[in-house]
């Protein structure tokens, strides 16, 4: 902060974001390692109506802006201005964002290190809550003539380093600011500007090598803070160095909340079962047990649980880790129930029929005719019923609806016998998959994530039921 050339700015837009909005104005203070060089402001036609909000709060009209420049006038002058210096900014990456937008319409590309005054403040006084410039304000006395323009916000922020200076040290609020500049190594293989366009937003994330191969597929809360943590370790973790050699793209997809991208991930783990994901390959070792009592004579059927699917579920046993595990636990079972393991299909028929279990006492005589098919038969079913699938507790498929609070923004999950569907975020595709005839594959993971959110449905969650016969209101209670 004082041993480098530093812009104080702050702009003023007619609304949250830069893909659909547009500055209307910048104001910015201009620092030489740590001395007062320059200040310039400007306002900005944006060639639209400014909001009724945007103009009480700045007090911008849009009769102001008409004879002011556009931004693609000025961004010449301004990009010179901003040329090598690091760009400081009450949170930051609103004020970055928007820049790069603006100068990319304009043909030109912008980056800068970023240093975000906010994180800069919650840093050095973390005793205090609120960090937004009002708090600051008053925290700190600092008179301020023009609040909510853009130069006299960028000023205040001037203000604000020098009191933190007097009151701290150089030091100190240097290293703080070394550190939020830190930036993760970004990998050869990956454009400079990466990192940039990676939304602060829940979802899920892919990292892909040469030739689309899918390396890794993680989910988070905060899409851009969880890519950056894969590369900014210290040292980094042995997988993150070897994804680092070989990432090449990052791709994403925003969820209105932890659900969605949880749902989302596990089902791109099995469409990509990418390279670095442990889970993924434990996922193709999952089986089941089947068995039809309508085909009693059959002995029950070890299938992999990734050939399940929601309809099928009603004659699935157990699920499994591998097929050892399988094995063993009907295994205890033929031993609990006194059941032939011949007729179980656990060993193969002898020469005189019997099962090894027999002449011990241990079976009933299912292979030797001393009990019924039948009678044997019942009693699979009994045993076989401890290792059953819990019952799905709707009639057909229900809705989970994840709302964001923040933003409002909501997605419609749609779930049936314990199986993903897909995510709606329209009318539209939510009635798609009302209708569809679709089978989704089972997922152990997905199934056991379920019961717990069936138990305690979190705040941001509602159910709502998708068919006709499902008659329940599902309140909070
Ligand atoms: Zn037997």
């Amino acid at each position: 902060m004082f041993n480098d050339r530093v812009v104080f700015l702050d702009l003023e837009t007619t609304g949250g974001s830069p893909t659909f909005d547009r500055i209307i104005e910048i104001g910015l203070v201009e620092i030489d390692r740590g001395r007062w060089v320059g200040e310039w402001s400007t306002l900005i036609n944006p060639h639209r109506h400014i909001p009724q909000g945007v103009q009480t709060l700045t007090g911008i009209t849009d009769e102001m802006v008409e004879s002011a420049p556009a931004f693609d006038e000025v961004s010449g002058a301004l990009a010179q201005r901003l040329d090598g210096k690091v760009l400081a900014a009450h949170n930051a990456r609103f004020d970055y964002g928007f820049l790069r937008s603006e100068f990319r319409r304009a043909g030109l590309s912008y980056s800068a290190p970023v240093l975000c005054t906010v994180k800069l403040a919650r840093r050095l006084f973390p005793e205090h809550g609120r960090h937004n410039l009002d708090a600051l304000i008053v925290r700190h006395a600092i008179f301020c003539i023009n609040r909510h323009r853009a130069l006299g916000d960028a000023q205040v922020l001037w203000e604000l380093a020098q009191i933190w200076r007097r009151e701290l040290d150089d030091g100190s609020v240097n290293a703080a600011c070394a550190e939020l500049l830190r930036q993760p190594t970004i990998p050869a293989g990956l454009p400079q500007d990466a990192f940039d366009r990676l939304p602060e937003v829940p979802g899920v994330y892919i990292l892909y090598g040469a030739n689309d191969l899918a390396l890794y597929v993680g989910r988070s809360a905060n899409i851009r803070s969880r890519v950056l943590a894969h590369f900014a370790g210290d040292p980094p973790a042995r997988m993150d160095m070897h994804m680092a050699r070989e990432v090449q793209r990052v791709d994403w997809s925003e969820t209105a909340g932890e659900l969605g991208a949880y749902l989302q991930q596990s089902q791109l783990l099995k469409e990509l079962a990418p390279v670095y994901n442990r889970q993924s390959r434990r996922a193709d070792e999952l089986c089941a047990w089947r068995w039809r009592p309508e085909q009693a004579e059959a002995p029950p059927e070890l299938v992999d649980a990734s050939e399940l699917e929601s309809d099928a579920l009603r004659n699935v046993y157990g699920l499994f880790r591998s097929r050892a595990s399988a094995c063993e636990a009907l295994r205890a079972l033929a031993s609990t129930h006194g059941l032939c393991l011949v007729m179980l299909g656990l060993e193969p028929r002898s020469a005189n029929g019997a099962c090894s279990a027999y002449p011990l006492d241990c079976c009933r005589g299912a292979c030797t005719g001393a009990e019924s098919a039948i009678r044997h038969a019942m009693r699979v079913v009994q045993a076989l019923s401890e290792l059953r699938i819990k019952p799905w507790p709707y009639r057909g498929r229900v809705g989970l609806r994840e709302t964001d609070p923040h933003t409002e923004r909501s997605e419609l999950h749609v779930v049936d016998e314990w199986c993903y569907l897909g995510t709606g975020r329209t009318e539209a595709e939510v009635h798609e998959l009302k209708e569809s005839t679709r089978k989704a594959p089972f997922d152990l993971d997905t199934y056991k994530m379920l019961r717990r959110l069936f138990k305690l449905l979190p705040r941001s969650c509602e159910i709502v039921a998708l068919d006709a016969r499902e008659s329940r209101l599902f309140d909070r209670s």
